[in-house]
């Protein structure tokens, strides 16, 4: 009985693989959480009668558009803009927006498969979507990126709407893009809805805790594991890669709670820094002036710069949270951390560990925090900037924030419960994976053949 359903979730895996050839992220993100699911069509086969896991692979609607836009010096660009609709059993469509030259199908889609059992561990009414286009901001002035912005939402606002599909940010989309991609949407439809977009100034609609909420909610997440294993942040030390929103207020929230954070990367190499990360220069360097890593050495000469942004996991911790990018995190990363006595690896990104790494992890006793579940704090927020927008009201930091502490708690125990009841007890990856995917199971189940 447990061989022919690892053999039939195997199965439907290869049709997947075959079906959508050449997507190797998409594979992978897929793979894991079927992986993981078998162990719950042996306890409810009816999953596996309804044809759950074909429909839940496939994406509801998948649009690929033309996004021309002309340069400062009067040149036309053709970028290649995408949103991938997965799954709306839960609510709207929900996810995020990345601009980065590597963006293509199999990214977006990974991503947009992630978000959905993600989106359903928030325990907030939202499906599963992502988007974004093959443009590099980098190097590229202020009215490039709007120009870029407006025409790439010229053709997405036909497929968007508050009860339809929301955006927001991912990498290369923060506050700034979300305001021009807003702009252009209200003045398409000569409508002021509110609720299209989340990640939106808080003087025009936007959610307090909004821009910290993923860092601060990957750091509460971490707690919750620290302290089911006795233990808490104050004297541990911390390695954040990455230098976004995600890995800046995951610093913070880090240093508030009385860890310390000694190195951080960008695309360019990793700064260690023995004394800790001086956030205040850091949120200078990289947010502010939107400059590279080593010029916070400049600012902090203790500070020591290294080209390879890899080898940030070479840096003794007891804490790493890979907040950079998917696949950041391999094998000999995981390795070497282990073998420098790391206790909890937490994903700020979307997937950044290889399926290898996670093996590594695991196997090591090392308390493993799945980005569907450790990251979720962002898309959190976003239901409650939603739930702001469709009460006309918008409440105060401190209130949000615990908003926020709360949902990551609820996440933890959920992860814990669910693990425990399929006979994994501690294992967050399979609490992770199976009660996002039941609760999405579930809602499939009761809306029919769709
Ligand atoms: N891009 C973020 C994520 O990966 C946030 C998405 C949102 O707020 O809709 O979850």
């Amino acid at each position: 009985m447990d061989q022919y359903f690892d053999e039939r979730v195997e199965s439907i895996f290869q049709t997947i693989r075959k079906r959508n050839a050449g997507e190797p992220e998409f594979h992978q993100a897929v793979r894991e959480l079927l992986e993981s699911v078998a162990v719950v069509l042996k306890r409810h086969p009816h999953y596996d009668q309804q044809g759950l896991l074909q429909r839940l692979c496939e994406p509801e609607r998948q649009i690929i558009f033309r996004v021309p836009w002309i340069d400062d010096e009067g040149n036309i660009h053709v970028n290649r803009g995408f949103r991938v609709q997965y799954n709306s059993v839960l609510g709207p469509y929900k996810g995020g927006l990345r601009f980065h030259p590597s963006v293509n199908l199999s990214i977006i889609k990974f991503l947009a498969f992630e978000q959905i059992f993600k989106n359903a561990l928030t325990g907030m009414p939202i499906g599963g979507a992502k988007g974004g286009a093959d443009f590099d901001p980098k190097g590229r002035s202020d009215t490039e990126i709007m120009r870029f912005c407006q025409s790439f939402m010229t053709e997405l606002h036909n497929y968007i709407g508050q009860y339809t599909d929301v955006p927001a940010g991912d990498i290369g989309v923060g506050g700034r893009e979300i305001g021009w991609l807003f702009g252009q949407y209200k003045r398409m439809r000569n409508s002021y809805e509110s609720g299209v977009l989340t990640g939106k100034g808080t003087s025009w609609g936007g959610s307090q805790v909004r821009t910290e909420a993923t860092g601060y909610g990957l750091v509460y997440f971490t707690q919750e594991i620290l302290k089911h294993r006795g233990l808490d942040f104050d004297g541990q030390t911390a390695v954040v890669s990455g230098a976004g929103n995600v890995a800046i207020y995951s610093v913070e929230k880090i240093q508030q709670l009385g860890g310390e954070v000694v190195a951080m990367s960008d695309s360019t190499g990793f700064v260690y820094d023995p004394e800790g990360i001086d956030l205040a220069a850091m949120l200078e360097v990289k947010l502010e002036r939107r400059g590279r890593i080593v010029d916070y050495c400049a600012l902090v000469p203790r500070a020591e710069f290294h080209e390879q942004r890899h080898r940030i996991w070479t840096v003794p911790c007891d804490v790493a949270l890979p907040c950079a990018t998917q696949n950041e995190l391999d094998e000999v990363a995981a390795e070497t951390l282990v073998k420098n006595g790391v206790k909890v690896v937490a994903e700020g990104a979307n997937m950044p560990c290889t399926p290898e790494a996670i093996r590594v992890f695991r196997a090591a006793g090392v308390a493993f925090g799945p980005g569907k579940a450790a990251n979720a704090g962002g898309v959190a927020t976003s239901a409650l900037e939603m739930q702001q927008n469709a009460s006309r009201d918008s409440w105060t930091f401190e209130y949000t924030e615990e908003r926020l502490a709360t949902i990551m708690k609820r996440i933890h125990q959920r992860c814990i419960g669910t693990a425990a009841e399929y006979g994994y007890a501690g294992d967050y990856l399979m609490g992770a994976n199976i009660a996002g995917f039941r609760k999405v199971a579930d809602a499939m189940l009761a809306l029919g053949i769709i």
